[in-house]
């Protein structure tokens, strides 16, 4: 696949049409998976182009890139995600622009963003990042942690818990990915014991979101396969 010989409209559809066979197989309904669109490193023409196809949700991973870019998109109505890794001195911009933070993964960011949230603003929704190979370089809080961490989330009326996110390290054979997507489902649903309103489980990319879908994905994120190659890459 070339994903850059094509226009975006034939490479919205085709990312679209991978997702419903993907329901399909696992016999889930189309409308239970949503499309985020990651658009870090990607120009504001290019977001403007996808949001005229019907795309509402995109996903950012650099604080002053994205902050810089709503400012230049605030005539369109987008529900914007925050999607890398969080460093606290960027908390309070998140804070302020951002409808989803997907990758928090300890308390400290959790205290922060809470304290920062706008009072006119909605609840900020929360994911927490889950570190599914136990990789100590990576992003994301051990499995261990979680309960511990949900709780702290669901205690800031300024946040709303919707559920867990994970970029787990690619496997070379399609079931051991849905396996690991799996283990992050199951986590979820361990969770929903004590947080029943958890109903978003962000798993999937360019790459694997077939498996992802297959294990209970209700949110895929794909960058490279809708926009291109990033100029990062
Ligand atoms: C970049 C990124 C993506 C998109 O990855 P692609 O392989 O380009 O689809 C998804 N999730 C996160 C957290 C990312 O940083």
């Amino acid at each position: 696949m070339c994903a850059s010989n094509q226009n975006p409209q034939t490479r919205f559809q085709a990312v679209k049409r991978r997702m419903r066979g993907a329901c399909e197989v696992a016999r889930r309904e189309i409308g239970s998976v949503k499309l985020l669109a990651v658009s870090k490193r990607q120009p504001t023409s290019a977001i403007r182009l996808l949001h005229g196809l019907g795309q509402r949700a995109f996903g950012e991973n650099y604080v002053d890139e994205a902050v810089e870019k709503m400012e230049a998109l605030k005539d369109l109505d987008i529900e914007w995600h925050f999607i890398g890794p969080i460093q606290s001195n960027k908390t309070r911009l998140i804070a302020e622009h951002f409808d989803w933070a997907q990758s928090i993964d300890r308390e400290k960011i959790v205290r922060r963003l809470a304290a920062q949230r706008p009072e006119a603003s909605n609840p900020l929704n929360v994911l927490i990042q889950v570190n599914l190979d136990d990789e100590a370089q990576k992003a994301g809080c051990h499995p261990k942690d979680l309960p511990k961490l949900a709780a702290a989330v669901a205690a800031e009326p300024r946040l709303c818990l919707r559920g867990l996110m994970a970029i787990p390290a690619p496997r070379a054979d399609g079931n051991d990915q849905q396996q690991v997507f799996e283990r992050l489902a199951a986590m979820m649903a361990e969770l929903k014991i004590h947080h029943p309103a958890m109903d978003c489980l962000s798993a999937g990319m360019s790459a694997d979101l077939e498996a992802a879908i297959a294990a209970g994905s209700t949110l895929v994120r794909v960058g490279t396969d809708l926009f291109g190659p990033r100029s990062d890459s």
